[in-house]
């Protein structure tokens, strides 16, 4: 079996970047990606705007040109694509990574959904968007429900409560509010999140202010049934008629998986890694990207972790 230099677990925008960094250290490596290229971006909302400009999601020193200052999802997936064509990554889709395990002679073997690899250095680069935050209540798994907002149409003249306080939320929203569809906020603190885009914020304030959107503060979502829902509120309950629940609760990252492949995780949901390196307490295992932040999901994002993918090829070059 041939052992390769570097293995990257996860082909998003870092695992990417730390492709790119092997590959200019001559370095052996592999993605193994269980989904499509940048599978988290391409199961975004298809009309999403990044809040970052477009500068600030590059990779590898390639220009992404953007006639907007914020980007939108699709130009953003089409980017990557053509980042990885440039520099003709080595990534193999569709392929889920099961199993990381270091055998006597300091080298990893990789189990997967198709095969096994042998590597020097593992990076897990996973993300955060794989596992929703589960509101644990009745009627959660029903098909009307989803974590994973898509596109606006589907709504259309529907009665459709959308949960949450942060971008995801506010973004869907909006736009099902413009598609047609009757739509309920339920947000469980007082405000809008600080997070929401500045740009947007106006926009749902108006929508409220005007009546337009329904916003119940200081709520929660008691229970979901066919053609109803039922909505604690600082008025008491409230049970109104109901299509679809848009359930935007925040994701986490995988911590089974992450303990499974040896990662120390402090409290549980912190993995420990080295600030300067990137390594985690398994010598040649490194993280990289938006998994880093365990459960503060709003500590990294692409603009700001990008870097890690040269401070652990620094740290591989300097070991060698
Ligand atoms: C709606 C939304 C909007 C965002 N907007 C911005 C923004 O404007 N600017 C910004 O900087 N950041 C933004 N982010 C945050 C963050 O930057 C992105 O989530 C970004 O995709 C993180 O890149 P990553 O490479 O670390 O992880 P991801 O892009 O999530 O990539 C992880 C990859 O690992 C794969 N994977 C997971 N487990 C396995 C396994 N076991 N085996 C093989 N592959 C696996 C996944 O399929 C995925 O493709 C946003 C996030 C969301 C959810």
């Amino acid at each position: 079996m041939r052992t390769y230099d570097v293995l990257i677990i996860g082909a998003g925008p870092i695992g990417m970047a730390c492709a790119i960094e092997a590959k200019n250290a001559g370095l052996s490596y592999v993605i193994v990606e269980k989904g499509a290229l940048v599978n988290s971006l391409y199961n975004y909302p298809v009309f999403m705007t990044f809040f970052s400009t477009s500068q600030r999601l590059e990779i590898g020193d390639v220009p992404f040109v953007s006639i907007n200052p914020k980007p939108n999802r699709n130009e953003a997936v089409e980017y990557y694509r053509r980042v990885a064509e440039k520099f003709s990554l080595n990534i193999h889709l569709f392929e889920r990574v099961d199993k990381v395990s270091k055998g006597m002679d300091g080298k990893f073997m990789v189990e997967t959904s198709k095969t096994s690899y042998d590597a020097k250095h593992v990076i897990i680069a996973t993300g955060f968007y794989d596992i929703p935050l589960m509101m644990n209540i009745p009627g959660e798994t029903f098909p009307k429900v989803t974590h994973y907002y898509k596109d606006p149409h589907l709504y259309a003249f529907q009665n459709v409560v959308v949960i949450g306080a942060n971008n995801s939320a506010i973004d869907a929203a909006l736009e099902t509010y413009r598609k047609g569809a009757k739509v309920t906020l339920v947000i469980r603190r007082g405000e809008i999140g600080s997070y929401v885009k500045y740009w947007v914020r106006p926009d749902i304030e108006n929508r409220i202010k005007e009546g337009e959107i329904t916003a119940h503060f200081n709520s929660e979502v008691l229970s979901i049934d066919t053609n109803q829902v039922t909505i604690r509120t600082p008025e008491g309950e409230q049970t109104i008629d109901n299509d679809f629940v848009i359930a935007m609760t925040g994701y986490q990252p995988d911590f089974g998986m992450l303990k499974k492949l040896g990662v120390e995780m402090g409290d549980g949901t912190q993995p420990f890694y080295d600030p300067e390196t990137m390594e985690s307490n398994l010598p040649g295992l490194y993280l990289a990207g938006v998994v880093c932040g365990g459960m503060d999901t709003h500590k990294w994002f692409i603009e700001n972790s990008r870097v890690h993918a040269e401070q652990i090829f620094a740290h591989i070059a300097a070991q060698s």
